[in-house]
């Protein structure tokens, strides 16, 4: 296989040199804010951070010169605001700090007004908008996000400042993703706090907590560069397996390669001054499949630092001479990407809202909460699953190697036989704390504290102790949109619990009996939910089916989960999106199903006209030329067999021009549909089914002609390393 033709440019640090001599240095955090601002204005900073205050234009003009300064000092030359529109990406524009002077006379000063850094005015005509925008009211604004903090990043050309920001419409309504998480936070604080009460008078505020963990696969630039469907929709389209796989399981936690620990060095280093604290990496199921994660953070911080480490992988992929994958799933029969979204809630006072600690059964604090967020799932379950839908994600969930696309809970066997218990027998307080250890009967080989938790990788939603981690969530998609449904979700679900405590409480119920009795009906009715099988067996599916779980496998369907009723006034209830912004979301989500198969459809058609058709037809050229040679000579067996050959790849390259034709047949008609929700489903129902139809008899070209003739790099050149 090729080696890069690039050297790698990323410096790394100095052996010596220690994780927390640098970490952070490229944010404007705690440190830097105490240098270099006026101790009015690091205050009013320090309140806003923790939601207490709302800063006024003289504070934010002394900021913006606190700002400018550090920046400068660090040889920062322009500043952008950086937002999430709905794309699901990120998006910049960015202005130099330089002004000229107004009379021409002197050079001109660098400067950072309050206005700049609070507001921008980009262009917003050509983002998405589901509706939300007509040309007439375009404008579209970007506002400072003063919880995350402004960062620097560096590149060849020279260093920007970045000031993350929400983005809103002339009116007000959200263009982006992240005021509506803003608002999902808020709406999650305002409910947790008052249930926190009934436990610890202490708490006056909670945060969620998030820590993803990034899958992704590595490919060298030079054959990447020869692939034009990994380029242009980020997956092998068409692709014969190789015959070495994931079978195996030599690649998951095996030795990281020079090469990508390099890469992975440098990653870290970019991430890590950024302050995105990168601790894990190891290698993931599939060849060339990684893995990165983070300690967990504030949830609106962590869901930059995915975006912006997002950015960085494929950034310094490129250094290094190669390409960093984050499709959901780029190679057909192996293993695909996920973003696992760790979630939990923390209140000021230090409490990890769902650890059970040593004795989760008579931890009625804890019970509170974990029932709670089963029962929100339950009753919430295809909202989630629209949170997540993507062409991409389609590709894996339910594809039996990642959660199916049926949202259960997994809660582990020991929470299971609590939670059976307290259904009917309330809080045990009696339970004696045991402490679980490995005692191996191995000569010199210490005795080990073990975790009572276990482990499900087939489950989109399992308990891990501490957390739930929403493993169903697509590896190139934003946290944004799958936290903002899950934070509302439970929310409104902690605001009716503490509705019905209280009701029950002026009928006169001792607090602690209400709870427990509102929690056991919880139980009861959200029974449906919890399951601790295997996730990708067909009788999960069977049982699903039974219970009334809803199991949706594409987008377009999946998507109806935010067309309901029920969906709009959950989010327009809490606050966190009106019903005519939920309503733009599905439209937004469903307009780039569409964008994103029709690329692929029409790539699929390109390739298989221009590159495997005519390598067929050379092939059989070829084959001809032989069997005429043979039958001159008189071999006619020889001819034959040959002959059946011919008879074979004649009959792919046949049944490919045929289902080409019924694609671009299709596509046509695709053409004269407007609807956008009717438009995705034919594409789902009619298109997509033949891309699997145009696959497989390429594919069988690919394993009959000569390796010469066969331009693409095949799997076991992407694959391995
Ligand atoms: P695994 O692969 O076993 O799931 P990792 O170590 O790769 O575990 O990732 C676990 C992630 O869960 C980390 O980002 C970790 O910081 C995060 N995490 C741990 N505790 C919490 C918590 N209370 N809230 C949110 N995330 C958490
Ligand atoms: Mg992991």
């Amino acid at each position: 296989m090729k080696t890069t033709t690039k050297s790698t440019t990323a410096k790394h640090p100095k052996a010596t040199q220690k994780i927390s001599d640098f970490f952070g240095e490229n944010v404007f955090d705690t440190k830097a804010m105490k240098a270099y601002l006026e101790e009015d204005a690091y205050y009013a900073m320090i309140q806003t951070k923790k939601g207490n205050r709302k800063l006024d234009t003289t504070t934010v003009g002394s900021i913006a010169e606190g700002i400018k300064n550090w920046a400068m000092d660090s040889g920062v030359t322009h500043f952008t605001h950086w937002f999430q529109p709905l794309t699901g990406l990120t998006a910049e524009k960015h202005d130099a700090f330089y002004k000229p002077a107004v009379d021409m006379q002197s050079r001109g000063i660098e400067s950072l007004s309050a206005s700049e850094l609070l507001q921008r005015e980009p262009d917003a005509s050509s983002f998405p908008s589901g509706g939300l925008r007509n040309t007439a009211e375009a404008r579209g604004y970007t506002i400072w996000d003063p919880s995350s903090p402004v960062f620097i990043l560096e590149t060849k050309n020279g260093k920007t400042l970045y000031v993350p920001s929400v983005f809103v419409s002339y009116t007000g309504e959200s263009l982006g993703n992240k005021a509506p998480l803003l608002k999902s936070l808020k709406a999650l604080e305002d409910a947790t706090v008052p249930v926190c009460h009934y436990f610890d008078k202490k708490v006056i505020s909670t945060i969620a907590t998030l820590g993803w963990e990034q899958e992704y696969f590595l490919i060298d630039e030079a054959l990447f560069e020869k692939r034009p469907d990994l380029a242009l929709t980020g997956r092998t389209i068409i692709g014969n397996a190789s015959v070495k796989g994931q079978e195996c399981d030599d690649h998951y936690f095996g030795v990281i390669p020079e090469r990508v620990q390099d890469f992975m060095k440098a990653y870290e280093m970019e991430s890590l001054k950024l302050g995105i604290p990168v601790l894990t990496r190891h290698n993931e199921v599939a060849p060339s499949q990684y893995e990165c994660a983070p300690m967990f953070e504030e949830m609106n911080v962590s869901t930059d630092h995915n975006l912006l480490a997002m950015q960085i992988l494929q950034n310094t992929a490129v250094k290094h001479g190669l390409r960093a994958i984050i499709h959901e799933k780029p190679y057909k029969g192996l293993n695909g990407s996920g973003k696992h979204n760790n979630w939990s809630m923390a209140t000021n006072t230090g409490t990890n809202l769902l650890s059970g600690g040593k004795n989760p059964e008579s931890n009625l604090y804890f019970l509170t909460f974990f029932i709670n967020v089963l029962k929100a799932v339950n009753t919430h379950a295809d909202v989630l699953r629209a949170s997540i839908a993507t062409a991409g994600n389609d590709h894996r969930l339910g594809a039996n190697e990642a959660p199916p696309a049926i949202i259960s809970v997994f809660t582990g066997s020991k929470m299971a036989t609590i939670l059976e218990r307290f259904k009917t027998d309330g809080l045990n307080k009696d339970v004696s704390v045991e402490e679980m250890i490995l005692a191996l009967d191995i000569p010199k080989i210490p005795v080990a504290p073990i975790d009572n938790t276990d482990r499900n990788r087939t489950s989109p939603f399992p308990f891990i102790g501490n957390r739930f981690e929403f493993r169903a969530v697509g590896s190139s998609a934003s946290c944004s949109l799958p936290m903002t449904t899950l934070n509302t979700m439970v929310a409104d679900q902690l605001s009716k619990f503490y509705i019905s405590v209280e009701h029950l409480k002026d009928k006169g119920q001792q607090q602690e009996d209400a709870i427990v009795s509102v929690l056991q009906d919880y139980l009861k009715e959200s029974e449906r939910i919890i399951f601790n099988g295997d996730g990708y067996s067909k009788e999960w599916e069977v049982l699903a089916n039974k219970r009334g779980l809803p199991n949706v496998t594409t987008t377009p369907y999946a998507l109806e989960g935010f067309n309901t009723k029920e969906a709009r006034l959950l989010f327009a209830n809490n606050n966190v999106l009106t019903e005519r912004e939920t309503t733009a979301r599905y439209e937004v989500m469903q307009e780039n199903y569409v964008h994103k198969v029709h690329t692929e459809a029409e790539l699929l058609i390109e390739m298989n006209q221009t590159f495997v058709l005519p390598t067929a037809a050379a092939h059989i050229q070829g084959l001809l030329k032989t069997y005429n040679g043979f039958m001159d000579i008189g071999l006619s067996h020889a001819a034959t067999t040959l002959k059946q050959d011919i008879e074979i790849c004649a009959e792919f390259q046949d049944n490919i021009r045929l289902y080409l034709q019924e694609l671009k047949g299709k596509l046509n008609k695709a053409k004269t549909i407007t609807d956008s929700t009717k438009k995705a489903k034919y594409y789902a129902d009619e298109v997509l089914v033949l891309f699997d139809q145009v696959r497989k008899n390429a594919d069988e070209i690919e394993g009959l002609v000569s390796d010469e003739s066969w331009k693409l790099p095949k799997y076991r050149d992407l694959l391995f390393i």
